[in-house]
């Protein structure tokens, strides 16, 4: 079963609010093995609303939208789709008795504007809203479905969960769509693309590649009829993707780096400290957002300025030769921090987040280093701007290079 995403408001298209109810819908099809075509918004605007519904309604056998159902002017889905369809709106005697019915409930009499949420078009039925005034809409017409909800979230979720979701799912066919993320740190996007050519164009899986916070993220994705089965498609194509990139995958799914690494220290007994300058602080504050990690993180210094790093340890001979912004002063902070808490193991990072260049090194010039008791690591990236992006990715490239070492130092 194909489907299609409406989301009508004005408001969406002015950029005055941000659309939450496709999304939620959209992570809702593909367990029910509905394939999702297009998400489409629209404005509060009788012309585009049906020009939306005929493209929606020519690509997908059905289409989901929110929104427009209220008592205003401006709210015009069922007209759109009255028109459509071709059938005229008629008042339905029993939902305005109901309607009228809540506003006695509530004390106060109806506006008349309200009378427009008891109309219906013979190919639809009403969904129920326990929550709201605008009752919902089921179309079923030429073996096509529409169904309008409510724009609100707190009357969208609950029609969806309890009116919407478990009757379509009697209607789709026993198709389940699985999707696995495996999460990878260090190779530039076409480097990754280029090394995993071949598994983008396999029969029975899909391959996807895009760029998050945390690094690239492959994204496989499976129709199958049963779980059981799904998973048998995915399995073959992830070993296939760890035997050609393993060393760069740190996780998967939900999975996020930090989580892996408290983990890791957590099962290797060990513990960490921090000594920050470029990351401001980014390192530590990520390391602490995981519940537990004061299990494993002994503590950080946001050593900003040289006198800092200094009283907190770094060698002033290595700052005069190299400048703060080196390896060897990031090696050095590492050990300091290990030394300074009696933490196992030490990160330092120092770099120019920019915008401007310093001690004549560029914007987005990062050094982390890594002290561990077998010794002292460094690694050196070049970040591009903006200055977050620089902390960001400087903080996610530090976490990775810990992870890689504990899975060494595990063996
Ligand atoms: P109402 O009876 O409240 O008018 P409605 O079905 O007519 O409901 P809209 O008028 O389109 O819905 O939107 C009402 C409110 O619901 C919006 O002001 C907004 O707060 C929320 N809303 C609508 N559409 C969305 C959306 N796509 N994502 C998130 N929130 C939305
Ligand atoms: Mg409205």
């Amino acid at each position: 079963m194909k489907a299609d995403i409406l989301s009508i408001g004005t408001e969406l298209i002015m950029g005055e609010l941000v659309d939450t109810n496709a999304p939620y819908l959209a992570a809702h099809l593909p367990p029910m093995g509905i394939e999702l075509q297009r998400i489409t918004q629209a404005p509060d605007d009788l012309d585009s609303l049906v020009q939306a519904l005929e493209q929606a309604f020519h690509r997908s056998d059905l289409i989901l939208t929110t929104g427009g159902l209220g008592p205003t002017e401006d709210d015009l889905t069922r007209e759109a789709i009255a028109q459509l369809l071709g059938e005229t709106l008629h008042v339905d005697p029993q939902s305005l008795e109901g309607l009228k019915e809540t506003f006695r409930r509530r004390g106060i009499p109806m506006p008349g504007g309200n009378v427009k949420q008891a109309n219906l078009i013979p190919s639809a039925r009403l969904i129920p809203n326990l929550l709201g005034t605008a009752p919902g809409w089921w179309v079923e017409k030429g073996g096509k479905i529409v169904i309008a909800m409510p724009g609100p979230p707190t009357e969208l979720y609950p029609m969806w969960q309890t009116e919407v979701q478990p009757h379509l799912r009697l209607l789709a066919p026993e198709t389940v769509i699985l999707t696995r993320i495996v999460k990878t740190f260090g190779l530039a996007e076409a480097t990754m693309n280029d090394m995993l050519l071949p598994l983008f164009h396999l029969p029975n899986a899909s391959l996807g590649i895009y760029a998050q916070p945390q690094g690239i993220q492959l994204r496989i994705r499976v129709r199958a009829p049963s779980s059981d089965e799904a998973q048998k498609l995915v399995s073959p194509v992830e070993a296939e993707i760890r035997r050609l990139v393993g060393e760069y995958i740190w996780g998967a799914d939900e999975q996020l780096l930090e989580e892996q690494i408290g983990k890791e220290l957590r099962e290797q007994g060990l513990t960490l400290a921090t000594m920050e300058s470029c990351t401001g602080g980014l390192l530590a504050h990520t390391i602490t957002q995981v519940p537990g990690s004061s299990d494993y993180f002994r503590g950080g210094l946001v050593a900003y300025s040289n006198d800092i790093k200094i009283a907190w340890g770094v060698d002033p001979a290595l700052i005069r030769e190299h400048g703060a912004v080196s390896s060897q002063v990031a090696e050095d902070m590492a050990r300091a921090a290990r030394d300074r808490t009696g933490a196992d193991l030490g990160i330092g990072t120092t770099g120019v987040a920019g915008p401007g260049e310093l001690e004549g090194k560029p914007a987005g010039t990062v050094h982390i280093g890594l002290a561990y008791p077998g010794g002292i690591l460094s690694f050196s990236r070049r970040y591009p701007q903006p200055r977050s992006l620089v902390k960001q990715r400087a903080t996610t490239h530090a976490l990775l290079e810990l992870w890689r070492l504990l899975c060494r130092l595990r063996g």
